[in-house]
């Protein structure tokens, strides 16, 4: 299995998409993996999570190719993970290549965007399908055993997280939520096999949050929490992503902190195969 990063920052970017602070400014001026695009991550060539407006530009320069994905998984609809209009590109005349149907999932309001921006769901010339999924469903598609999580995130909508199997190897993608609560610990001790791959948010890095994001200090202290339980363990990769420039950490200092906790940084662009 594998698990590609293409975008690594909270909503605004990093550098921010309208902002000169000093931290973004800094980010400007080092460049490299101190430049961070909206969220996606990629698991293997087919299976996508999330579809920021970021993905236009992953496709251009950081070789994501779209027309491979057969399976797209919706966290929840915040515009940094959802950007609804270009789903409806899909369909001819704008693409005359994307064979068969892409099965998109996610709740009602990513259901209601993507509607909005496609005349309605569903029809064979969109060439997708859409499917509702409940907080702690488990559903097979593409090859892939997929569970949804609640997340601890916006109460105006019910955001999900997921856990993603393939054969005997699992990844858990827990962007954007906060802790990790016990009906999230009890869906996972029901699935089979330890987590080999764990990517947390760490949104505040400095700061803690626990409520609708986590820092650094929530992140650690959820590896431990996975540990304890016996959902993870010592072979388990941890990863922590989503990073705002409120966060105040660039790359290298968020890296040196991840890895003194045995946990690695994501960038844009990173690829970890396991
Ligand atoms: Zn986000
Ligand atoms: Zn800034
Ligand atoms: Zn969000």
């Amino acid at each position: 299995m594998k698990i590609t990063y293409y975008g690594t920052a909270a909503g605004e970017g990093w550098p921010g998409i309208f902002c000169n602070c000093e931290i973004c400014q800094e980010a400007r001026r080092l460049g490299g993996k101190n430049i961070r695009t909206r969220s996606q991550a990629l698991i293997n060539d087919d299976l996508l999570l999330d579809f920021p407006p970021d993905s236009y530009l992953h496709s251009l320069y950081y070789g994501l190719d779209l027309g491979k994905v057969r399976t797209l998984l919706f966290t929840h609809s915040h515009s940094d993970h959802c950007h609804a209009l270009d789903i409806e590109l899909l369909r001819e005349p704008y693409s005359h290549t994307y064979t068969g149907q892409m099965q998109i999932y996610g709740n009602d309001a990513v259901q209601k965007a993507i509607s909005d921006a496609c005349n309605g769901l569903g029809s064979e010339e969109y060439r997708f399908q859409y499917h509702l999924l409940e907080c702690n469903q488990t559903i097979t598609t593409g090859g892939y055993t997929v569970t949804a999580l609640r997340a601890t995130h916006d109460p105006g909508e019910r955001c999900l997280f997921y856990r993603v199997a393939q054969g005997d190897k699992s990844v858990l993608y827990a962007h954007d939520t906060g802790l990790l609560t016990e009906e999230n610990l009890q869906c996972l001790s029901e699935q089979k096999g330890k987590l080999n791959l764990v990517s947390f948010d760490c949104t505040c890095q400095k700061d803690r949050d626990g409520k609708y994001h986590m820092g650094f200090a929530d992140a650690v202290e959820q590896k431990d929490v996975l540990l304890r339980r016996g959902l993870a363990d010592e072979n388990t990769i941890w990863v922590v992503n989503h990073f705002s420039h409120n966060g105040g950490w660039l790359h290298e200092e968020i890296s040196r902190r991840a890895k003194e906790q045995g946990m690695i940084a994501s960038y844009d662009g990173m690829a970890i195969e396991f």
